[in-house]
């Protein structure tokens, strides 16, 4: 079978490897699609610093059918269409039983962070996964169902971590970068706030796909101090996601919030925000760097996109068509996810 994988620094390649077996307590998926991410792209670059072993294959955020099961597997069947939770951890620890695998403490020692982060993962024809990091997609259209499994996930996980802060009528929320993550990000305040939302992008594209999804109002990194301070009466934004978190949005970011507002930094863009007081960060500022998300809450983004509450944006590529892909998304071409399917090839 084909795979797409990191054979070192900078180095990635479409070859032939042998189609996995399943172990106990594992199946084979079928890959319908994977999503590709900006992480892919930093991974691809420094995965000297990150510890993974090499080579393997890309692909975290994965929909497939299930094309086989491994000893002692039941609860799924074969042909069942299912995303995978693809962050790894030890399996042993209370987190881990949790379905917080993101955040297991000893999961790096393994030398990956998930499958297609270290472990082989969806860029391919077939991927072995656990049985019990499997839910079913069954009924969404398997590009858009493998886009929740990160973009989606690790949107809502950013949310749900703030909606405290997005209960009052008056709410505002501010989205930095309307791209794979950011895009859903808007639809999934739209499902669970009412919060009056501002788009944030240097792409007019992105801005335009933005109002298509009901922000109220959208900006440029170099206008959104203004529009955000015309849209709260001068006081300052409720919550401000940064799927960015490059040098020119961390240096603004701070001006658009209102005192005991939360800062939640998802994108490592290389931006720096000082924390410090006294700081640029209004009084009782909480500042997050929310991971991924959980088992649970990846079942909660599947079924919010069942009721219809999550369009997602794709465009989809044969498999082969890799290389190409990573850098249409190097060079900011990609609107919405681009996303690999190895039945187009
Ligand atoms: P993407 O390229 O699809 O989207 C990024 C968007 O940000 C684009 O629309 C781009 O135009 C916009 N942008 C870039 N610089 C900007 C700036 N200075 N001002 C305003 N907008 C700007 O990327 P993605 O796949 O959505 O990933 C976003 C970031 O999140 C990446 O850094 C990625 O590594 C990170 N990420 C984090 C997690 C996590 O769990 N924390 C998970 C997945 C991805
Ligand atoms: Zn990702
Ligand atoms: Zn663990």
């Amino acid at each position: 079978m084909r795979a797409f994988r990191l054979t070192g620094p900078g180095s990635a390649r479409l070859v032939e490897v042998e189609t996995p077996e399943p172990g106990p307590g594992r199946v084979r998926l079928d890959v319908l699609a994977a999503g590709v991410c900006r992480s892919d792209l930093a991974v691809l670059d420094r995965v000297g610093a990150l510890g993974y072993g090499l080579p393997f294959t890309f692909g975290h955020e994965i929909c497939g059918r299930v094309a086989a099961l491994g000893p002692g597997v039941t609860g799924v069947g074969v042909g069942d269409e299912v995303v995978v939770h693809a962050p790894v951890g030890c399996g042993r620890c209370r987190r881990c039983g949790r379905g917080e695998t993101q955040y297991c403490d000893h999961g790096h020692a393994s030398g990956a962070a998930g499958f297609g982060l270290g472990l082989d993962g969806g860029m391919a024809d077939a991927v072995v996964v656990g049985a019990d990091r499997l839910v079913s997609s069954a009924g969404l259209v398997p590009a858009h169902a493998a886009v929740l499994a990160d973009a989606g996930l690790t949107s809502y996980h950013a949310v749900a971590g703030s909606l405290a802060r997005l209960s009052d009528a008056d709410a505002v929320a501010v989205v930095i970068g309307v791209g794979g993550l950011g895009h859903v990000a808007l639809s999934i305040l739209r499902a669970l706030t009412g919060a009056t939302v501002v788009a944030v992008d240097l792409r007019e594209q992105a801005l335009e796909l933005a109002r298509e999804l009901g922000a109220d109002h959208t900006a440029t990194t170099g206008t959104c101090a203004e529009v955000v301070r015309a849209a709260t009466d001068g006081r300052g934004a409720d919550v401000v996601f940064d799927f960015a978190v490059a040098p020119s949005t961390a240096d603004v970011t701070p001006s658009l919030l209102r005192k005991g507002a939360d800062l939640v930094l998802v994108g490592s863009g290389g931006g720096v925000v000082p924390v410090t007081k006294p700081g640029p960060l209004p009084a009782g500022t909480r500042v997050s760097l929310p991971f991924w998300g959980s088992r649970a809450e990846l079942a909660e983004v599947v079924g919010l996109a069942r009721r219809g509450l999550l369009p997602v944006r794709t465009t989809e590529f044969g498999l082969a068509e890799a290389p190409r892909v990573f850098g249409r998304l190097a060079a900011g071409e990609v609107v919405g996810r681009a996303v690999l399917v190895p039945g187009l090839g």
